[in-house]
């Protein structure tokens, strides 16, 4: 068992701005039969006009005698890129003074991908957010952001300048504990896995409980549908074969233990 102590963070509650809102089966393809039983047993995830309600989760890893490690930034200030579509700005700089960190005391952050609501508290009034903190990314997710352009590029990620660490593949951060491409949400998506899946902080590989429901369901905005759903499929299954925690910053909790999941065992698909 890792000693590493692994602490949520909650950044902002809220539903997806109106710029992204679509009905929720349009937003998660092939999840049509879902929503009846979803409603009922899953009501924190849903707010008065039946909408989806976000949860942004960030987490700190505290490795003894080793890094503190931020997984993701949160939405960010105000302005921030996010504010476009998610309820701005994110509270983690106060939730982590509270737990008594200090910005300088962060001395990696890893970017599970570059959007807008994960990399978008890295940077406030044009400047890094950390600046003792070497800022992991994958290269294939750099390249995909640098192809397309945008505010993530110029307002927040190319401020980080040589904070930023581009990666190619699994990162060792410390004993039992690494950085593992997860891609198909986007192309350079990365997830944290904690020992042999005692563990996974998995970004947006799962969105939603509907995902848990049936791995098959996609994300209107996933990059490569197919792909997602593959990782997906096989992060879910990892973490059931090794009764694994799944760390997720927007399911209703920043912890599911995937083995009690309302939606696994024999409740697993087939079953709704
Ligand atoms: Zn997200």
């Amino acid at each position: 068992m890792s000693n590493i102590e692994i602490v949520p963070l909650c950044d902002a509650i809220g539903p997806m701005g109106a710029s992204l809102r679509r009905p929720l089966p349009e937003t998660f393809p092939g999840s049509d039969a879902l929503w009846e039983r979803l409603r009922r047993e899953t009501p924190e995830v849903f707010g008065p006009d039946g909408e989806w309600i976000l949860r942004f989760h960030c987490f700190v890893l505290r490795v003894p005698t080793g890094p503190t490690i931020l997984v993701d930034t949160g939405l960010g200030p105000e302005d921030s890129p996010a504010a476009s579509w998610a309820p701005v700005p994110g509270v983690l700089p106060t939730a982590l003074a509270d737990m008594g960190l200090a910005p300088e005391d962060i001395d990696v952050v890893v970017l599970t991908h570059l959007h807008s609501d994960h990399v978008g508290g890295a940077v406030a009034k044009g400047e890094p957010v950390f600046p003792n903190a070497r800022h992991l990314v994958q290269r294939a997710e750099l390249d995909w952001l640098e192809s397309g352009g945008g505010p993530v590029l110029d307002d927040v990620v190319r401020p980080l300048g040589p904070l930023l660490d581009p990666v190619t593949g699994e990162t060792t951060l410390a004993p039992a504990l690494k950085a593992v491409p997860t891609p198909g949400h986007t192309p350079g998506h990365q997830s944290v896995v904690l020992g042999d899946m005692e563990l996974v902080v998995a970004g947006d590989v799962v969105l939603h409980p509907v995902q848990l429901a049936d791995p098959s369901v996609g994300y209107i905005y996933d990059d490569d549908a197919e792909k997602a759903a593959a990782t997906r499929t096989a992060l879910l299954a990892g973490l059931r074969e090794h009764d694994g925690v799944l760390a997720a910053p927007h399911l209703p909790a920043p912890f599911i233990r995937v083995l009690d999941a309302w939606t696994s065992g024999d409740k697993a698909r087939g079953d709704v």
